[in-house]
């Protein structure tokens, strides 16, 4: 039997708005199917194996921690993650974490380093926070579905010439509230601002995002009515 073996960047850091979650839902969805589930954290100072995990995640953040995070990433953590998603590994990244995979986050006259892994960058720009109900319309390789979620971030998000979304806006504000784009995606690594936390209120996406990492194709769950619920009304709230 196949075990997901899953990897939290920052743990204790990178957690707003319970993204923890996300975990909790990938390791529920694996279990009820009789696939096991692994979980191990890296945080500051600590490097990772990069052949010994199948999905590496990282939550958001306020910026006060992504100082700390962003600058002990690029140096402990930048090639084992290049490493991980050259071999097909899921990365995803959420608000925070997301924008530590591009090339920068421009904050208040400093630029933190990100490590690279996609084409972005990202700054926080006069303006309002970015906060609201957001849903978008994605692709993972099954067609179109619909992604809803919460955001809330400060800073603005420029996708580089050639990389692609995560989805196309619905309603609500995506990257930076002014090109319709949400979120990245190249090959297994996914970023996105919506929390929610993001995989409980889109399961769809939570077995997407197994299925890539384990190469396996999965039946869909029975008594999934809680999950759709949830879905529903993240949708409804977002006007979609
Ligand atoms: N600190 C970042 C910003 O405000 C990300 C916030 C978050 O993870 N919600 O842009």
């Amino acid at each position: 039997m196949p075990a997901l073996r899953v990897l939290s960047l920052y743990p204790e850091l990178m957690n707003i708005y319970a993204d923890r979650g996300n975990i909790a839902v990938l390791r529920a969805r694996c279990e009820w199917r009789g696939l096991g589930f692994e979980h191990a954290a890296s945080s500051l100072g600590q490097g990772f194996d990069p052949d010994a995990h199948d999905l590496v995640y990282m939550g958001g953040g306020q910026d006060r921690d992504q100082v700390a995070v962003a600058r002990d990433m690029a140096d402990t953590k930048r090639e084992a993650l290049h490493r991980a998603a050259d071999r097909g590994a899921v990365v995803l990244a959420v608000c925070g974490g997301y924008q530590l995979l591009g090339h920068s986050y421009e904050l208040g006259g400093e630029e933190l380093p990100g490590v690279g892994l996609v084409d972005l960058r990202t700054a926080r720009e006069p303006g309002p926070r970015l906060i609201g109900n957001c849903a978008i319309e994605a692709d993972l390789g099954t067609g179109p579905r619909v992604i809803a979620g919460f955001e809330n971030h400060g800073g603005r998000t420029y996708l580089g010439p050639g990389e692609s979304p995560l989805g196309r806006v619905l309603s609500g504000h995506g990257n930076n509230g002014r090109d319709g784009f949400e979120g990245v995606h190249r090959g297994n690594v996914v970023g996105t601002y919506l929390h929610g936390p993001l995989l409980p209120k889109n399961v769809w996406l939570a077995d997407r995002l197994i299925e890539l990492a384990l190469g396996v194709e999965l039946e869909p769950l029975p008594g999934d009515e809680l999950e759709q619920a949830a879905h529903e009304s993240a949708r409804r709230a977002a006007g979609v």
